[in-house]
């Protein structure tokens, strides 16, 4: 009898191999944003079309790769990750095994881009299972973006056992969450079909369960923390009389890889005892942090599983922990419920900043007055003049001179509005136009900048006005409106496509809530691939709407009050988008203009 076995091609030994570690969009998913976090993101961008079947892109601003490796990384068992079987016992990253771009290559149409931050371009590459089409340098961010095309196209019995978009787009989601559960102090986004569904600033595990469950959470749960030789416990749990009927959330992270533990669940739900009222399932979000000599978590196809050295201790101390944060022989008398977990993350910025003071005209001031002149700090106006361009440095100098104290001429309001739009100040050796709009528009964004998560200064609004979107918009529009409670702003869902403006910010006026919000998702809609639309970016847009409120000086005294307020801010040279607030033309400059302008005539 002749012999029946054969070796398979390379392409179908590929799409078999891929079937282990990519089952549905969501495992692409993860293997990706895996791969950004190992890359040392901060940022991290997902954007899905239908439920992922048609695309997974995922962008991130990490190591990205060079031009050898760009080619490399879809071969399979290529990893920069580790290099002998001994390092498998200490590993810090969360893929190793170098198979998970191979998988993908192999079953979709996939598009690399990436680039070192120290290389000058970056490399394109495109993949259609697992066959290169294109390889080529192009100009791009540094950091990666992987796009992967039309999953599974090439294995059709594979595609038809997905299950509708919404099934796909709910894993698709969970495996973001965990991620971003595992990663608070990543930034991280997700757009789906053109909507925005998460927007995810950097922070400590507790603003992150509040930017991922809402605000009322924080009433919800209770820290747990341990320290032992063995291993840290940071994380939070659900107090008893929040406990739901449904699952919940249960989230274990250790060393900040997602991992289901039935044994470690045991602990946490054994730990409630008699508070876990009967079918009721406690949420908790846990984080281990343990020597990874002493947990094996090469032990299962999607790294979801490990293996702990001693299960038996983590078992009890996780109990234990879980015990003294109920309350429950507690070695603390009373519980800190405000505590917060900060897992050595970034304090919250605008914190300390005291507040400035809000655009007040005192009728009385008169910059003429010698009192008044004094008063204005040299400093400031020193920082008000510090400036890159060489005219303006020219124009410090001097003025540091004319500010010495035998002869003090500051720059005086000339005319408080001259061409409907400028102040304009001299001294003895320059003249100074100021931007009246310009200046409004920093002094607004520095005040909203340091009013920021105070949630205070919120307007309630006696007849409520509506305002509408369309129906297409509305999950943008509702992430905006959560974005903007920071500010002030109360706004909540109305019916199909309308919403009901409740509170505004002091100062905002509520006929401009629509052009906001408009002009905000106009910015959302153009740029698709921008990751920075944060806090900055919303009160950039807010102090660029809020400034048109600004009256124009009537007289000098109330130009003098602006300029004043323009100089007690972080910058007042330019705006936060970076137009220039003051120009300034030196007694040289102008006489130089004047001598070049004149006619030489004969004689
Ligand atoms: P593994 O993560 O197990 O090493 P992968 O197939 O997921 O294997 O990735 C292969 C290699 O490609 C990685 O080891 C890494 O060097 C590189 N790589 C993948 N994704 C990225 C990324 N987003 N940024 C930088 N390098 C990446
Ligand atoms: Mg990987």
């Amino acid at each position: 009898m002749s012999d029946i076995i054969q070796l398979l091609p390379d392409h179908v030994a590929s799409q078999i191999a891929a079937g282990e570690v990519i089952q549905r969009p969501a495992s692409a998913l993860k293997e990706m944003l895996e791969n950004s976090v190992d890359a040392g993101a901060t940022h991290i961008q997902v954007v899905l079309r239908e439920a992922g079947k048609t695309l997974i892109q995922v962008v991130d601003n990490g190591c990205g790769m060079s031009e050898n490796d760009a080619r490399m990384c879809f071969e399979r068992h290529a990893t920069s990750k580790i290099r002998t079987a001994e390092e498998l016992s200490r590993i810090h990253t969360l893929g190793f095994r170098g198979e998970a771009l191979a998988s993908i290559a192999a079953v979709a149409r996939v598009e690399l881009r990436t680039r070192k931050s120290e290389s000058e371009s970056g490399t394109l590459i495109i993949i259609e299972g697992s066959e290169v089409k294109k390889q080529e340098a192009v100009a791009c961010n540094p950091g990666t973006s992987l796009s992967v095309r039309q999953l599974f196209y090439n294995v059709p019995a594979r595609r038809s056992f997905l299950k509708s978009n919404a099934v796909e787009t709910r894993h698709l989601i969970d495996e973001f969450e965990k991620q971003a559960l595992a990663h608070p102090e990543i930034a991280f986004r997700l757009q789906h079909d053109g909507n925005e569904i998460y927007h995810l600033t950097a922070g400590n595990l507790k603003q992150r369960l509040l930017q991922l469950y809402g605000h009322a959470f924080s009433e919800r749960i209770v820290p747990v923390e341990e320290e032992t030789s063995i291993v840290r416990i940071r994380g939070f749990i659900i107090k008893p009389e929040f406990c739901k009927k449904s699952r919940g959330e249960q989230f274990f992270f250790v060393n900040r890889r997602f991992i289901r533990d039935s044994y470690l669940h045991h602990a946490v739900t054994g730990a409630y005892a008699d508070l876990l009222p009967r079918d009721a399932y406690a949420s908790y979000f846990i984080h281990l942090i343990i020597d990874p000599g002493w947990v094996d978590v090469n032990i299962h196809p999607t790294k979801t599983e490990v293996k702990f050295q001693d299960e038996r201790l983590v078992y009890s101390i996780l109990k234990s922990a879980v015990r003294r944060a109920l309350g429950l022989f507690s070695l603390t008398p009373s519980l800190d419920f405000t505590q917060d977990v900060t897992m050595q993350l970034p304090a919250e910025k605008f914190k300390e900043i005291p507040r400035p003071p809000t655009i007040k005209i005192n009728p009385s001031f008169n910059p003429f007055e010698s009192e008044n002149r004094q008063k204005t700090p040299v400093k400031e106006w020193i920082k008000f003049f510090e400036d890159t361009s060489c005219a303006t440095q020219e124009v410090t100098r001097t003025l540091t001179e004319e500010l010495k104290p035998q002869e003090p001429s500051l720059p005086t309001v000339v005319a408080p509005c001259v061409l409907g739009r400028y102040i304009l100040l001299a001294s003895s050796t320059a003249l100074h136009l100021v931007d009246i709009h310009a200046a409004a528009v920093r002094i607004v964004y520095d005040r909203l900048m340091q009013e920021i998560n105070k949630e205070q200064g919120s307007q309630q609004i006696l007849f409520p006005v509506t305002v509408e979107f369309n129906q297409a918009d509305a999950e943008l529009v509702n992430t905006l409106c959560q974005q903007l409670k920071k500010f002030g702003f109360d706004i909540s869902p109305f019916g199909k496509n309308t919403w009901v403006v409740n509170g505004v910010p002091s100062d905002f006026p509520v006929q401009e809530v629509q052009p906001l919000l408009e002009l905000l998702l106009d910015d959302r809609r153009k740029n698709v691939p921008e990751i920075t639309m944060d806090q900055s970016y919303l009160a950039r847009r807010l102090a660029r709407i809020q400034a048109r409120q600004t009256a124009k000086p009537k007289d000098l005294s109330e130009a003098g009050e602006l300029i004043k307020l323009l100089l007690q801010t972080s910058n007042p040279n330019y705006t936060p988008g970076g137009k220039k607030i003051i120009l300034s033309f030196t007694d040289e400059e102008i006489t130089r203009r004047f001598k070049t302008a004149q006619h030489t005539l004969p004689g």
